[in-house]
């Protein structure tokens, strides 16, 4: 499984960050962003969450 925040749509309310600290971090530009390639298994549920919380969709995991 893959993250990818689009940047344009992230609106930096840090929900993904604090649901997921593993996986979404912080960027130079205050965006999340992901940190990972590859999603450990044990992540997931915590990566889907992250994203399916996100105010602005901005999340896409696959
Ligand atoms: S939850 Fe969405 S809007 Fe909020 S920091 Fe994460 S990617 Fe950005």
């Amino acid at each position: 499984m893959h993250a990818e925040v689009d940047q344009d749509l992230c609106i930096s309310c840090g929900t993904c960050i604090d649901v997921c600290p593993d996986v979404f971090e912080w960027n130079d530009d205050e965006k999340a962003h992901s940190v990972v390639d590859e999603i450990p298994p044990e992540l997931e549920d915590q990566a889907s969450e992250a994203a399916e919380n996100c105010p602005t969709d901005a999340i896409t995991v696959n």
